[in-house]
C-alpha cells in the first residue's frame, strides 16, 4: 500500500500544505477517464490546464501529498511567462518574483562579461523571473482546483501501466489500496526518474556528464541587486565553478562546483558545506558570513531524450521525456514548451477534430527541439565543467582572453532556454508565402508578442483557439475568407478571426476581435507589407503559415496542413 509522506517538507521561508490523499471508494474498483495526467509537477499541472482550455477533461495523479522539495526549478524566461499566462498564473508569478535581465562572470576575481538579456516595451514579461519551484507549483495548483475540468488526486502513485489500442491502463495505489483506471489517453508527466518510462523500458539516448554541482539555499540579507553571478576558477574553488542567483525572501542560490573525486556524501558534510559557502561569502566581500541553511542537494548534469514522446495512447512530456542540464535554465522552462505543444494536439485528438497522426507532429517538434538544446546544452556544460584537460585549456584560454580582449567576451555567453521554430515541422504550410516576408516571425516560430494602442498587448488576446491575424484597411476581410471559416468552424475546431486594422473606426465584420494599429505597430512587427497579408497561429502561438494576399483556398489548404488532415482519408475520430 502506497504510504506518502504526511508531515510537512521542512523550509524556513516556504510553508508546506499537506493535502489530504484520494481514497477509492472500493479498493479494486475499475474507474474509467477521458485523459489522465501522471505527476503534478510544474508541467503535468501546466499541460491538464492548458488541454482543459479546450474542454477535456483530465484527471491528474501525484504520488505525493505536497509540493516539491526545494527550490529546484528558480529561473522562468519570458516565453514560459507567455506559456503560463495562458495558464491563468502569470500575474502571481510576477507579484511573487525578482525580474533581471543582467549577469555577471567573472575569471579569477575579475569580470570578463556582463550579460545583457534584450526587452522592449512591446514584451509584457521581463526576459528572467525567479521563484522558487514550491510557489509555482502552488500557483497551479490553485489554478486547477478552480478549474471544474481537472480533478487532481493526491497520493495516488501509478505502479503499472499498459498502452493498449483503445487507451491505457493504470495501477494506482494509495494509502487505502489500489485501483484500476482505463484511460482514453495518458500523459507521463512523471518526472526525470519517470517510472512510466522504466516500467516500458524505454531508453533515453544522449550524455551524462562528470562533473558534479552541490546546489544550495540559504537565508542572508546581501545588498546585491537581481543578478546573476557566475565565477570561473575562483580562488577558493580552484578549477571549478561557482554560481549565484537571488530568490525571493533574501534566499540565495550558490551552486559550487565539487573537485573530481569528491562523493556527494563528502560535500553535504555540514562542516563541507559551511567552509565552502564561508568562503564564497568572503570573496563576494561579506566579512563575517551569518546565514541559515534551507535545502541542498547535489547535481550532475544529463543531456537525455527519448527518441520518441508518443507510444499510442501514451504521451511523454517534461522530465520523463528528457533529462537537460539545468545551465541555461533548461529544466521547467522547457518541459512548459512541450507541455504547451501536446495539450492542444491531445486536445484536439481527444475532442475528435484531428486525427490521432496529429500528434506524431509533437514528437516531431519536442524531440528535435531536445536534440538542439543537447547541441547547446553540451556546449555550456562543457564551458562550466570541462570533462577533460583539454577541454580546460580551451576554457581557461577564452576567458583569459576575454579579459583584455572586447571580441572574445561573447564568447563566454552560453544561450539560456529559448522558444524553438519549428521550422521543418509537417504542421507548417509549405507554400505560404514566408520567404517573401521581409522580416516578422517565420513559419514555425512563436508570434510576437506587441504593445496595442491601448495598453494592452497581442497576446492577451489570445484564446484556446487557432488565430487568423488578418491584416485589413477598412473593414473588410478578404473575399470569400469568412464564409471559408464557417465552413472550416462546422468541425467544431476553434477558429478567431483578429482583424487588424490600419485605417478608420469601428468593428470588422466577421472578425471575432478588431484590433487598431493605427501607428502601424503590429503590422512592423509581423512585417505584413499591405492589406490581406495574414497569418495563421496555432493554439500553442507559433506560426504555421503567412500570406501576402490570403485567399480562401490558402486558407483551407492550411487548415488541413495544421491539422494534420488527410483529404484523402476518412477522418478517424
Ligand atoms: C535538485 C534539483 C535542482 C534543480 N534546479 C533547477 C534549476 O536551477 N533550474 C531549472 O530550470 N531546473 C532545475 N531543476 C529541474 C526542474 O526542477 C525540473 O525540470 C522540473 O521540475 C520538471 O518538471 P516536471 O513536471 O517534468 O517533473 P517533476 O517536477 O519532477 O514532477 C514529476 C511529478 O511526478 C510525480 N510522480 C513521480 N512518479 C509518480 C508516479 N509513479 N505516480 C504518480 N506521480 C508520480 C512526482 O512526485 C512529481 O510531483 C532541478 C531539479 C532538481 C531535482
Amino acid at each position: 500500500m502506497h504510504q506518502p509522506q504526511t508531515t510537512p517538507r521542512r523550509s524556513i521561508y516556504y510553508q508546506y500544505k499537506v493535502h489530504p490523499p484520494y481514497l477509492p471508494a472500493t479498493p479494486g474498483e475499475v474507474q474509467r477517464a477521458d485523459v489522465v495526467v501522471v505527476g503534478a509537477g510544474p508541467v503535468g499541472l501546466a499541460t491538464a490546464l492548458e488541454m482543459a482550455r479546450f474542454g477535456v477533461r483530465c484527471l491528474v495523479l501525484e504520488s505525493e501529498l505536497q509540493v516539491s522539495e526545494g527550490s529546484r526549478a528558480i529561473v522562468f524566461t519570458r516565453r514560459s511567462m507567455e506559456i503560463l499566462q495562458q495558464a491563468g498564473v502569470a500575474d502571481r508569478i510576477v507579484a511573487a518574483g525578482l525580474h533581471w535581465r543582467f549577469g555577471n562572470s567573472f575569471f579569477r576575481g575579475e569580470r570578463v562579461f556582463r550579460l545583457e538579456a534584450p526587452h522592449d516595451e512591446d514584451d509584457r514579461f521581463q526576459p528572467l523571473t525567479n521563484l522558487q519551484q514550491q510557489y509555482l507549483e502552488e500557483f497551479l495548483v490553485d489554478a486547477v482546483a478552480a478549474q471544474p475540468a481537472i480533478e487532481l488526486r493526491w497520493g495516488n502513485r501509478v505502479t503499472a501501466i499498459e498502452p493498449h489500442d483503445e487507451g491505457v491502463r493504470l495501477t494506482v495505489d494509495t494509502p487505502a489500496g489500489p485501483y484500476t483506471l482505463e484511460a482514453g489517453w495518458a500523459v507521463a508527466a512523471d518526472g526525470a526518474r519517470s517510472p512510466i518510462r522504466s516500467l516500458l523500458g524505454l531508453k533515453l539516448e544522449g550524455d551524462s556528464y562528470e562533473g558534479r554541482f552541490v546546489i544550495a539555499d540559504i537565508r542572508i540579507r546581501l545588498e546585491l541587486p537581481t543578478e546573476r553571478l557566475a565565477f570561473f576558477d575562483p580562488p577558493w574553488n580552484p578549477g571549478n565553478t561557482v554560481l549565484m542567483h537571488r530568490e525571493p525572501g533574501d534566499i540565495w542560490r550558490i551552486d559550487f562546483q565539487l573537485p573530481a573525486g569528491e562523493t556527494p556524501e563528502q560535500a553535504l558534510q555540514p562542516e563541507s558545506l559551511k567552509a565552502r559557502i564561508d568562503a564564497q561569502l568572503k570573496m563576494i566581500g561579506v566579512a563575517d558570513p551569518q546565514w541559515e541553511m534551507d535545502w541542498c542537494s547535489v547535481y550532475s548534469a544529463r543531456a537525455m531524450t527519448l527518441p520518441s514522446y508518443v507510444h499510442g495512447r501514451l504521451c511523454f512530456t517534461g522530465d520523463a521525456a528528457h533529462m537537460l542540464p539545468i545551465f541555461g535554465v533548461r529544466g521547467a522552462n522547457t518541459g512548459w514548451q512541450d507541455g504547451q505543444n501536446l495539450a492542444w494536439k491531445l486536445a484536439f485528438v481527444q475532442r475528435g477534430w484531428a486525427p490521432p497522426s496529429l500528434l506524431d507532429s509533437y514528437s516531431h517538434e519536442r524531440v528535435t527541439a531536445a536534440r538542439e538544446i543537447i547541441e547547446e546544452a553540451g556546449r555550456s556544460t562543457r564551458f562550466m565543467t570541462p570533462p577533460t584537460a583539454g577541454y580546460r585549456l580551451l576554457r581557461d584560454a577564452t576567458l583569459s582572453l576575454a579579459l583584455r580582449q572586447d571580441f572574445a567576451r561573447p564568447l563566454l555567453h552560453w544561450r539560456t532556454s529559448r522558444a524553438h521554430d519549428y521550422l521543418d515541422s509537417p504542421l507548417n504550410s509549405a507554400d505560404d508565402d514566408n520567404p517573401l516576408f521581409a522580416g516578422g516571425p517565420v513559419t514555425g516560430a512563436p508570434l510576437r508578442n506587441v504593445r496595442l494602442e491601448d495598453g494592452s498587448f497581442l497576446f492577451d488576446h489570445l484564446q484556446a483557439a487557432f488565430h487568423l491575424l488578418v491584416f485589413v484597411e477598412g473593414d473588410t476581410l478578404p473575399a470569400g475568407v469568412p464564409e471559408q471559416l464557417q465552413q472550416l468552424r462546422l468541425s467544431g475546431v476553434p477558429w478567431r478571426v483578429l482583424a487588424v486594422r490600419s485605417r478608420g473606426q469601428g468593428d470588422v465584420p466577421s472578425a471575432d476581435l478588431t484590433l487598431p494599429d493605427h501607428n502601424g505597430r503590429i503590422r512592423q512587427r509581423c512585417a505584413a507589407p499591405a492589406a490581406g497579408a495574414a497569418y495563421l497561429v496555432r493554439p500553442d502561438q507559433h506560426v504555421c503559415a503567412r500570406w501576402l494576399q490570403l485567399t480562401p483556398q490558402r486558407l483551407q489548404e492550411a487548415a488541413e496542413k495544421a491539422l494534420s488532415v488527410d483529404r484523402n482519408r476518412t477522418q478517424p475520430t
